[in-house]
């Protein structure tokens, strides 16, 4: 799966024959003479990079009209190189052992760190976490169950298999490195092929749970997201506005939402069709994003209708906010992917206030959408905040 990007210049465009030229690297030993104010550094070194992640760029161009750029990258951001070959790290005080096991690994494909103290082991297995710890018990300064319990009690290593090497297969080795949490033992000297096995099965189910854990995260984000936009949807909506409702109950806190509705969209449909109409809600998600504060959260709550849950904010403010969006989006010609470039569309704002307005999250929303309706009612393509009659 690749990701396609093209990066169009209205320039003068470029010459069939200079088009792969352009990428060459720019060499310059001396001073560069000032109407050659352009370097072309950028491109030599766009190149480098895409090529580094396993991607590719090329250019096209009509002299006159401009050049486009177009570069396809893996989708999977996993850089070449990166987790393809698992790596171990060995902690033994002990220089022999040390020598032989990663020798022995690095013979099966292994990448092998070294480390021949409890403190370097910790160092380097901290701020470069590998797919696996081999670790020496008897190790210098630090006992290698002490390392173990340091990896295993801090959450970026606690999931990287641990196997302890002990002196001698007795019930007291082996408590010890249970105690320490490791995931297996060796005994030594070790049986190379047991040894080789533990390690294959313990970098396997990590890698395994990895992936799955991964394809989890994502499942959860899209569950919460909704596709067209990659707003928050409606549930992840709800979530989030009882959550507020409950701590600004609790702190007597305040906290606003607005409920946004496009004007006259059935209109925009029927003229532009369908297709430049979900145009228009992706353009929106951005400009309703770029006018709200971190804390803030948009979502889609419904067809083209927007809301916006403002903790901490009260009444005063949140008409500011809305008002903010309203010409933004009012000022903002949709132009593009849009069918006639430049046309414009307004929003009508509904804005209701925990806990002056109403008395939950459901009543909150309801009492926006009757703002809502008012601001339609009286012209649309304004703001109103919600007022007891
Ligand atoms: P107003 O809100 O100003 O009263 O008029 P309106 O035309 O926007 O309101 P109405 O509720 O009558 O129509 C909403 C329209 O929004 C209906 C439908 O054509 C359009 N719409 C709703 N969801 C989507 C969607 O996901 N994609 C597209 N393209 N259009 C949608
Ligand atoms: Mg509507
Ligand atoms: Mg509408």
């Amino acid at each position: 799966e690749y990701l396609e990007i093209t990066v169009a210049d209205e320039g003068l465009g470029i010459v069939k024959d200079d088009l792969e030229r352009i990428f060459i690297g720019f060499e310059a030993a001396g001073p560069v003479p000032p109407e050659n104010g352009n370097l072309g550094m950028g491109l030599a070194l766009a190149r480098r990079f895409v090529e580094l992640h396993g991607g590719r760029i090329w250019a096209d161009s009509r002299p006159g009209t401009g050049s486009t750029f177009t570069f396809i990258l893996p989708r999977d951001g996993t850089l070449p190189g990166e987790s393809a070959v698992p790596r171990i790290m060995i902690a033994s005080g002990d220089d022999g052992f040390l020598q032989m096991i990663s020798h022995c690994l690095k013979e099966e494909g292994y990448d092998v760190t070294m480390a021949a103290s409890g403190q370097e082991a910790l160092q380097s297995g901290f701020t470069h976490p590998p797919d696996l710890f081999l670790i020496d018990l008897s190790l210098k300064e630090m006992d290698g169950g002490a390392v173990c319990l340091r990896f295993k009690s801090h959450a970026g290593t606690r999931n990287v298999p641990v196997i302890l090497v002990v002196p001698a297969f007795t019930r007291e080795e082996q408590l010890k490195s249970t105690r320490a949490g490791a995931d297996g033992f060796i005994v030594k000297p070790p049986d190379l092929g047991e040894m080789l096995s533990k390690i294959k099965l313990l970098i396997d189910q990590k890698l395994d749970y990895e992936s799955l854990k991964r394809g989890y995260e994502i499942a959860v984000s899209q569950a919460r997201t909704d596709p067209l936009t990659g707003l928050a949807n409606l549930r992840e909506f709800w979530e989030v506005l009882d959550r507020e409702i409950e701590r600004s109950r609790r702190y007597q806190r305040l906290s606003s939402i607005a409920m946004i509705d496009i004007d006259f969209f059935k209109q925009f449909n029927d003229s532009y069709g369908h297709l430049q109409g979900d145009e228009v809600l992706k353009l929106s998600a951005g400009i309703f994003r770029e006018q709200i504060r971190a804390s803030d959260i948009v979502a889609r709550y419904g067809g083209e209708e927007f809301i916006v849950v403002m903790p901490e904010t009260g009444k005063e403010v949140a008409l500011l906010v809305g008002e903010k969006l309203r010409r933004a989006f009012a000022e903002h010609p949709f132009t593009g992917s849009v069918a006639e470039p430049g046309v414009r569309l307004t929003i009508s704002v509904g804005i209701a206030t925990f806990p002056g307005d109403a008395s939950s999250a459901r009543e909150l929303v309801d009492i926006s959408d009757k703002a809502l309706y008012r601001a339609k009612e009286g012209g649309r393509n304004r703001v109103v905040a919600w007022e007891a009659p």
